[in-house]
């Protein structure tokens, strides 16, 4: 038997996009927004992060009144969920409340992922912002498209990598401004 050697390659082989995965899922990539599509059956949850940078323009707490505007006007955006999803009408989908997540949001020069500084009052502090939407389709059968409106409403965002689970298994799928139709499978 030689098949040994070559069984361990296909393991690692197989392991490599998963060790993939999980690091994108750390990763603070300016420009690079990080969404997760779950499909079962009616119930479609999406799971969306990216930086307050792209989605604020900055990522350190609101200094002035203009910038607490900036921030409200993010937090607006990100929960507009029409804007952002659309999916091929004939499904019937409709949302369910979106939650939003801000690390540091209400605390003054604080955030839970800033990088290591060294004590300098002019750190950056990076940050995510996570959102995860939830919506029900009366005609899942129907399912075949979702539309994200992301690069628009977000032009600072280049571009989205999408782990989708729907009929057809697990996939990643890469979205920008103009590829930005996410294929479903029922
Ligand atoms: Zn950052």
């Amino acid at each position: 038997m030689r098949l040994g050697p070559s069984r361990a390659a296909l393991i690692a082989a197989l392991a490599l996009p998963s060790v993939a995965a999980a690091q994108a899922q750390h990763a603070h990539v300016h420009g690079q927004a990080f969404v997760d599509v779950a499909v079962d059956g009616g119930l479609v949850e999406i799971n969306l992060r990216a930086t307050a940078q792209d989605l604020v323009g900055f990522e350190r707490a609101a200094a002035t009144p203009e910038e607490e505007a900036q921030v409200l006007a993010a937090r607006k955006a990100v929960l507009d969920h029409a804007r952002l999803w659309q999916f091929n009408a004939a499904a019937r989908c409709v949302a369910e409340g979106p939650v939003l997540e801000v690390p540091g949001a209400g605390k003054a020069h604080d955030h839970d992922h800033s990088h290591d500084h060294e004590g300098h009052d002019d750190h950056v502090a990076h940050s995510d912002w996570t959102v995860r939407y939830r919506f029900r389709c009366s005609a899942p059968e129907a399912l075949s498209a979702i539309e994200s409106g992301m690069f628009a409403v977000f032009p600072s965002l280049q571009s989205a990598t999408v782990q989708v689970l729907d009929a057809n298994g697990a996939r990643e799928e890469t979205l920008t401004a103009s590829a930005n139709r996410l294929a479903l499978a029922q």
